[in-house]
């Protein structure tokens, strides 16, 4: 039986990556200081081939058993999150990779880094295509996230051409489902808990601001035939299909039938101005293009499930 270790574990996506994997007949080793992760997101898991390790991936960790696969994504993710622990998301990018990257080399074992489509900041390039360097600003408010991933992304690359190891690495571009936390500050949890309650919408700016949405289901089917691939330079996992802000807004609105009004706040500093990635190398490379649009996507997310036949994704 092979075994994936799979850091942040305990977090959005990690936990499905968790379930994905288990599925497959993996043993799954989770480690997650549940910085932002929580236990309820794999309280469902009741395999005994499932082990949890609360552990800082920032400080050292060694695995005595075998590995066969080792997914990284321990880090903030939220804006709202990297920008309350700024410190954390760069030691956890850096050291945790090195952590991550020293454990994948010892046991030889594959290696995913979930890096982002933020390395691209606010691109000057529309569709973002993974040849394109990005336009980051390194000293904004959210250089601790990008910079963080950057580096991460030249690290991996360093171990794959200096030591060896099979590494890979996936530019995830929004990504949303259940077990987001309602209070995550994304825009997808934040709309459908503003909408659930009855309160306005925030939209931040006017609105116009464009991302790509990407169903979990979706996500973890890129991830996992990325590690298992033989392509070791960055592949951006995402759907490609775009909406404004304020179409997400209007889209969340008629998915969940709530009278909320919309309304117009402050747009953050550095805030992208598009996002949409180009999926050529993911669907030439991996076979692999999203399968859920947004509609199907929001529906399963307010009813917590996770397939189209509405198989219950916790329990
Ligand atoms: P999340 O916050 O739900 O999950 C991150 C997990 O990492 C949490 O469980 C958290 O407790 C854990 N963690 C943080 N620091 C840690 C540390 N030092 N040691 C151990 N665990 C730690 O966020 P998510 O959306 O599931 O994101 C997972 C990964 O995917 C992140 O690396 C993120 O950068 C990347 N990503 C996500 C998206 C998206 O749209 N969800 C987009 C781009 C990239
Ligand atoms: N956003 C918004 N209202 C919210 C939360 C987010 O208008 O309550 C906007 C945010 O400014 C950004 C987009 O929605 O333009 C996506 O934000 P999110 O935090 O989900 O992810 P990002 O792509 O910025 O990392």
């Amino acid at each position: 039986m092979p075994t994936s270790l799979v850091t942040g574990g305990a977090g959005f996506l990690g936990s499905h990556l968790c379930d994905r994997l288990l599925a497959d007949g993996h043993r799954v080793i989770c480690v997650d200081n549940l910085d932002t992760g929580t236990l309820e997101n794999i309280e469902h898991i009741r395999s005994g081939d499932f082990v949890f390790m609360e552990h800082d991936m920032t400080r050292h960790l060694e695995i005595a058993e075998p590995l066969d696969e080792v997914f990284h994504l321990a880090s903030p993710a939220s804006p709202i999150d990297y920008l309350r622990l700024p410190l954390h998301t760069l030691k956890v990018g850096s050291y945790g990779t090195h952590n991550a990257l020293g454990l994948a080399k010892k046991h030889r074992a594959r290696f995913l880094l979930a890096s982002t489509s933020e390395v691209y900041g606010d691109p000057q390039v529309h569709p973002q295509r993974e040849d394109y360097w990005g336009h980051v600003n390194p000293i904004g408010p959210r250089g601790v996230y990008d910079e963080a991933k950057r580096y991460a992304e030249a690290l991996t690359m360093a171990y794959h051409r200096q030591q060896g190891v099979d590494t890979h690495i996936v530019r995830i571009f929004n990504t949303y489902g259940p077990r987001m936390r309602p209070k995550d500050g994304r825009a997808i949890p934040t709309f459908l808990r503003q909408a659930g309650e009855g309160t306005p919408l925030t939209v931040f700016g006017d609105g116009s601001q464009t991302r790509s949405f990407c169903f979990v289901t979706d996500l973890i089917e890129g991830l996992v035939r990325l590690i298992r691939s033989d392509e070791h330079d960055p592949v951006n996992i995402g759907n490609p299909e775009e909406y404004t802000i304020l179409q997400l807004a209007e889209a969340v609105r008629d998915a969940t039938g709530s009278p909320s009004e919309i309304v117009y706040e402050a747009l953050p500093q550095d805030d992208p101005t598009v996002r949409q990635p180009d999926i050529t190398r993911a669907r030439a490379i991996l076979g692999w293009e999203p399968t859920i649009g947004l509609a199907d996507g929001l529906r399963m997310t307010i009813e917590g499930t996770v397939s189209r036949t509405g198989a219950a994704s916790r329990g």
